[in-house]
């Protein structure tokens, strides 16, 4: 996994704004909420700038002129402004808090539906590990960056906003002098998180490193120990851990004198403040009460400024996820066909015209010059050694990946004509590793399909003969299987991939037969089921077993990627050419050796 992460660093990274705009398709699903939040904001960044103020007013007006009712004004207000905050704090917290939650929830969901439609070609190119990543972690940071990030750095910058006003409300001549040091402060603490910043990215990685090594080591541990590794791995180990340390003590540094930085400004402003305002106020310029509401108003400017300038320099670190979630949405999801709508029939014609295929440019070929037509409710076998691109042909004809143009018909249509639901319809699909998912036998024939009733399932059920097992061993419809049909023998399960045939119907079968050993019942209910789907339906069975092969109409051999021979089983047997030898051997009842 770490490793992953670090081959997958983006190079370039996206900026804040890229990453707002990129949310806000999301955001603003929900315009209410999200006016409400700011608004909440706003209401915390005023009811603060309040309570100095009402503090200043109560000295100048209640205690120095003696004046009870504005005293009273005052200490109303003061407790007022306090709860109206506490209030508006959690109003900010709770709404922007749900608001953000919202908002990932919404780009999950687009991330997970986007990623499911994307070509095999993708996924072909992109190891699972990497893409569930994108799905849990990025996603998880990225809702960091929005909400700890983003949300904080916009409020304190509001907060501060509202202190600035505040103070040249008061006088600005004094927020004026106070205010005419922050700049260096600022770009000095600034340079001082942006290098927190980088050794923070940086031990990441050494962690990264150093974790990978470990894990590396620890799953080769037998080789490490055969080969009399263990002294020279410990020194390795000890120097990459010494590595770690260091630029963890960099950044505590760093860390260490950003405190200092903030409490210097902090001081000088204030005496700034204090000095000068004791002038103003000396020569009557300013009152004693508006100097004091100033004051405060200044001890309140160094918090937000901080939290502004480390939030802004973590969340940059995390910027990369943001962008890899990104990335991932826009990445192609393949085209709808466009030009020619095809003329729907239910025939289960499939026809191959001169297809040569290559799975990248740079590749050889995998299929040349391939020409077979399949009659509607006719079965091919077809039979050849590994590699020889049975996978691949089948795999086309499903456009799991995309085929050159006007080389495959379904029905008399090029089949990038078809909607992928429409070609996925006719289609049905028997696989070695049958897909067996967690849930019940009901759940696993209609995939989920409500419209198929109960009758129709055990119907199909009793027709593959599975019915009898299923009853013999005392489970219903409702039996749990497990995911990936644990809990089920190899036989049962390729029995319910046959069962889901024949509840759906599909014009035509694509049968990729098992070579797993079977005991010779479920051998024999296997065989008669596989004649049941397969009559009277357009079949292309990638076989194994000479007894299915014998019951096709057609044979067709593939080497490296050719048709070498075709025909009936007599047909190739008269021939006397390769099928025909390896028929005779009768190699095991197999012809995987072909
Ligand atoms: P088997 O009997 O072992 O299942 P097969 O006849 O189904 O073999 P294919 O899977 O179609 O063979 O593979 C044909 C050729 O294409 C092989 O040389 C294989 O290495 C190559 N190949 C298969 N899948 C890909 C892929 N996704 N990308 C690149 N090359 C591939
Ligand atoms: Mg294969």
């Amino acid at each position: 996994m770490s490793q992953f992460m670090n081959e997958d660093q983006v190079k370039s990274s996206i900026t804040i704004w890229q990453m707002l705009k990129g949310l806000w398709p999301f955001g603003r699903r929900h315009p209410a909420l999200l006016f409400f939040s700011v608004m909440s904001i706003l209401g915390v960044a005023i009811s603060s700038r309040f309570m100095p103020t009402l503090v200043g007013y109560a000295i100048d007006h209640g205690i120095r002129e003696k004046n009870l009712e504005a005293l009273h004004l005052a200490a109303w207000g003061f407790l007022i402004a306090e709860i109206s905050h506490v209030v508006f704090l959690f109003l900010y917290q709770y709404l922007f808090q749900k608001f953000g939650n919202r908002l990932l929830y919404y780009v999950r969901e687009e991330l997970l539906s986007h990623t499911q439609n994307l070509p095999m070609t993708y996924f072909n190119k992109t190891p699972v590990g990497r893409v569930v990543t994108r799905l849990t972690n990025d996603t998880s940071t990225l809702g960091e960056v929005f909400t700890d990030g983003i949300i904080n750095v916009f409020t304190e910058t509001i907060v501060l906003l509202s202190i600035v006003v505040s103070m040249v409300l008061i006088s600005w001549k004094l927020a004026l002098a106070t205010m005419i040091l922050a700049p260096i402060f600022i770009w000095g603490a600034y340079q001082i998180t942006e290098k927190i910043r980088i050794i923070l990215r940086d031990s990441k990685k050494k962690l990264s490193t150093l974790n990978s090594y470990v894990a590396e080591n620890l799953s080769g541990i037998k080789v490490v120990q055969l080969f009399n590794r263990v002294p020279r791995n410990q020194i390795k180990f000890e120097k990459l851990s010494s590595d770690y340390k260091n630029v963890l003590l960099e950044s505590i540094r760093s860390y260490a004198l950003l405190q200092p930085v903030m409490n210097l400004f902090n001081a000088v402003t204030l005496t700034v403040a204090l000095y000068y305002g004791g002038l103003l106020s000396n020569d009557g310029s300013i009152a004693i009460g508006a100097l004091v509401a100033f004051l405060m108003h200044v001890q309140d400017f160094i918090h937000p400024l901080r939290e502004i300038l480390e939030k802004y320099q973590q969340f940059q670190n995390s910027l990369t996820s943001a962008e890899r979630v990104f990335q991932l949405l826009e990445e192609k999801t393949e085209p709808n066909p466009v030009n020619r709508r095809p003329i729907l029939k239910d025939l289960g014609l499939v026809e191959f015209r001169n297809l040569t295929f290559k799975y990248e440019e740079t590749l050889p070929e995998v299929l040349k010059n391939i020409n077979l037509k399949i009659e509607p409710g006719m079965s091919v076998a077809l039979v050849g050694r590994t590699g020889s691109g049975k996978t691949t042909l089948v795999s086309l004809l499903q456009r799991f990946y995309m085929p050159p143009a006007n080389k495959i018909f379904v029905d008399g249509n090029p089949i990038e004509s078809f909607l992928k639901g429409e070609l996925r319809r006719k289609i049905g699909v028997v696989q070695q590793d049958n897909f067996i998912f967690r849930g019940t036998i009901r759940s696993n024939v209609n995939l989920g399909d409500q419209s198929i009733s109960d009758e129709k399932i055990v119907r199909a059920l009793e027709q593959v003969g599975f019915n009898r097992l299923l009853i013999r061993s005392g489970r219903n419809l409702d039996s749990t299987v497990e995911e990936k049909g644990t809990n089920l023998s190899s036989g049962e399960r390729q029995l319910i991939s046959f069962a889901r045939i024949l509840a759906f119907q599909p014009e035509i079968l694509i049968l990729d037969e098992a070579t797993a050993n079977i005991d010779s019942e479920t051998e024999r209910l296997i065989q008669q089921a596989t004649k049941l789907i397969t009559q009277d339906r357009t079949s292309l069975i990638i076989a194994h077993r000479l007894s299915t092969i014998r019951e096709c109409d057609k044979i067709v051999v593939l080497k490296n990627g050719e048709i070498h021979e075709s025909g009936s089983h007599q047909e190739l047997i008269d021939r006397g050419g390769l099928y025909a030898q390896l028929a005779e051997a009768g190699v095991n009842e197999t012809l995987t050796e072909l």
